[in-house]
């Protein structure tokens, strides 16, 4: 099947393709991007690709495609493939990847662009560590040594390789002399947490964030109205994740508009606070989180704005016009002040503090700092 299809341009298929169809396939590779990149969706074509048995050879400029019927590419659908060894973080001692499979499985097929912590979430509920302990990286080194299914590769996915730590090293030995039509493939949202002896022996491939443009066509092709979709793909930052979890929250109407929450915050006003935070307090965790980052966002911008030559602001355009206006009236310390408060109360959030009271405290605390501009006599720019 074709590279067309992601939502990432990269030149990362055309390489690959070239690479295999030259059989000069490296041992291994690691394959990095941001947190929410569209990292686990490139490697399952790349191996596709590797595996096929009557691929379409690429051209100089151009990656070559899987065939999509062969029996190797229909296992590759359902993530059967009896050549592929998955591995990724579990949570509890004893455990390894083979157990949690199925569910691995189902919940990669339903959201290729899943996070980690959303996984380990899908394991426990009391944020317990997750990690690929030593009995997983034995049974890898156990299951490269047997014989292949098929005549093509045999591939080692290992999905989180930052949860590998100090057990990678284990792994040195087969990244360096694999068995022969071998290929260990890591994957990482943390580049800077894999060992320098693992990095310096793989190719390295890495994947750029996806535009926010075309994050936001994949929110309208799961029938999302294209103005929130947009305001979803730039809340989401360039994680593809996030902006598919982020649907599921409750709609605008239902919600309370951060423009205006701010607006509320401005005046001062009691009653529209106290039922804001009534609102915002009535919200999930995760979706108090998501409008917290998202403010949290919306006030960067707003730095953006205050600068001497603003660059475009990435916001949706209601949401630009409101931050516009909000440039001319604040200041570069009441921009970070207002960011501390949001930091805090998403802390809060996050230890589970009492919603309403939380909420409607920072509000008053957010109107403290913007009130304090009205005194001055003249409109604040950035303080230089
Ligand atoms: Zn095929």
């Amino acid at each position: 099947m074709s590279f067309n299809t992601l939502l990432t341009p990269s030149s990362i298929p055309a390489q690959w393709t070239a690479a295999v169809d030259d059989e000069r396939v490296p041992q291994a590779v690691l394959l990095a991007g941001a947190t929410g990149a569209e990292i686990l969706p490139l490697a399952l074509k790349l191996i596709e690709y590797l595996q096929c048995e009557q691929r379409n050879s690429g051209t100089k400029e151009t990656a070559g495609e899987s065939c999509g019927t062969c029996d190797s590419c229909r296992s590759h659908r359902k993530l059967t493939h009896p050549d592929v060894h998955f591995t990724f973080p579990v949570v509890g001692t004893g455990v390894t990847s083979a157990k949690m499979l199925p569910q691995w499985r189902e919940e990669i097929l339903a959201n290729p662009y899943l996070d980690h912590s959303a996984w380990l979430r899908v394991q426990t509920k009391d944020n317990k560590q997750g990690n690929i302990n030593r009995d997983e990286v034995m049974r890898i080194l156990h299951d490269v040594s047997l014989q292949r299914f098929t005549d093509g590769y045999k591939v080692v996915m290992i999905w989180g390789a930052e949860y590998l730590g100090d057990e990678s090293n284990r792994l040195l030995k087969i990244i360096e002399e694999p068995p022969a039509k071998t290929l260990i493939l890591l994957l990482t949202t943390r580049f800077e947490r894999i060992l320098p002896t693992i990095t310096s022996r793989c190719r390295i491939y890495r994947l750029p964030p996806p535009q926010t443009e075309r994050i936001s066509n994949l929110l309208e092709q799961r029938g999302v109205a294209h103005d929130r979709a947009l305001q979803l793909a730039y809340a989401a930052d360039g994680d593809i994740g996030r902006a598919i979890a982020s649907i599921a929250y409750q709609a605008d109407e239902q919600t309370v508009d951060l423009a205006s929450w701010l607006r509320e915050c401005f005046s001062g006003k009691g009653a529209p606070i106290t039922q804001s935070a009534a609102k915002l307090a009535a919200l999930t965790r995760e979706e108090q989180k998501h409008f917290l980052l998202n403010a949290l966002r919306f006030v960067r911008e707003l730095g953006v704005a205050c600068a001497e030559n603003p660059q475009p602001l990435r916001l949706a355009p209601s949401d630009a016009q409101v931050a516009t206006k909000l440039a001319a009236l604040v200041s570069w310390p009441q921009l970070t002040a207002l960011a501390d408060e949001l930091n805090r109360l998403l802390a809060a959030v996050e230890r589970n503090a009492n919603g309403k009271i939380a909420f409607a405290a920072t509000s008053i605390r957010i109107h403290h700092i913007l009130a304090r501009q009205r005194s001055d006599s003249h409109p604040m720019r950035r303080a230089s």
